[in-house]
């Protein structure tokens, strides 16, 4: 068995973790660009991330045969401030472009862009990022804020996206829930769900709303970040999908051709 894990922070997990996900049948991952559990400084932090999520970090991951893919951005969290935000958006389009000193061969699109305090200034610089991937052609990987804000900001994103002319087939949001997956299929995106093992989705809730609402342009992943969270979590509801008496194309389907069909509208995604 082989799959994908969408939406997963390797930059926050150790050398074991790429070991027993690919034990598990783990063959690529993607990785947003987000918060480092920490607000950064200065643009130039970001721009050193950004060269560690294009230069570095898929040498690690090659070290286990995964391959490495990603998303560059400025997170909702640290884009309160226009100033400080368009300078780190001023930088993305070098890597996208990288012909020359930066190596961006590994980027898919904008993201993980969105809302965190669905603030007026976290909103125009989404907007910003939006008119970013539009103009580069980029596919869009969407962040959704959590608990009691997740329904409104939901919401609002879906109608900064609706408001561009980027094809709702090539953005995706994640961190959908029972109360957002439905609004987010109609309006033709595909859905994320991110499990964790305690909070948000687990891999029961996600068996769960496969059931309800199929497996259509859904994925999901195991986000694994800086908090407590389980990087082997997509091989889990596999398993609890399988325990259920699903068929294995279904399982596969969510769990490696969803996100292969999705992916692979970027030229630069491409499984050896
Ligand atoms: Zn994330």
């Amino acid at each position: 068995m082989k799959y994908i894990d969408p939406h997963i922070h390797m930059v926050s997990r150790t050398t074991d973790d790429y070991q027993r996900m690919a034990q598990a049948g783990c063959i690529a991952v993607t990785e947003p660009a987000f918060w480092a559990g920490f607000d950064r400084s200065s643009a130039q932090g970001f721009y050193d991330y950004f060269r560690q999520l294009t230069e570095y970090e898929p040498k690690r991951a090659a070290q286990f045969g995964i391959q490495h893919f990603t998303w560059l951005c400025i997170n909702p969290k640290e884009a309160d401030d226009p100033g400080f935000a368009r300078e780190v958006v001023s930088m993305i389009p070098d890597f996208l472009n990288s012909k020359g000193e930066l190596c961006g061969g590994n980027v898919l699109g904008i993201g993980e862009i969105g809302l965190n305090k669905n603030t007026k200034n976290e909103l125009i610089i989404l907007e910003e990022q939006i008119a970013l991937a539009e103009t580069f052609n980029q596919l869009v990987l969407v962040h959704t804020p959590h608990l009691e804000d997740k329904l409104k900001g939901t919401r609002l994103i879906m109608d900064a996206l609706s408001a561009s002319t980027i094809d709702p087939g090539r953005i995706l949001i994640d961190h959908v829930e029972e109360h957002t997956v439905s609004e987010v299929l109609d309006r033709g995106f595909w859905a994320g769900m991110t499990l964790y093992p305690d909070t948000k989705v687990t891999p029961q809730r996600a068996a769960d709303i496969i059931e309800m609402y199929g497996d259509e342009r859904i994925w999901m992943n195991s986000a694994g970040d800086w908090g407590c969270s389980d990087p082997l979590a997509v091989p889990k509801a596999r398993l609890e999908m399988r325990r259920r008496g699903h068929a294995v194309t279904t399982v596969d389907k969510v769990t490696f051709d969803n996100p292969q069909q999705f992916l692979s509208q970027s030229p630069n995604f491409s499984l050896s």
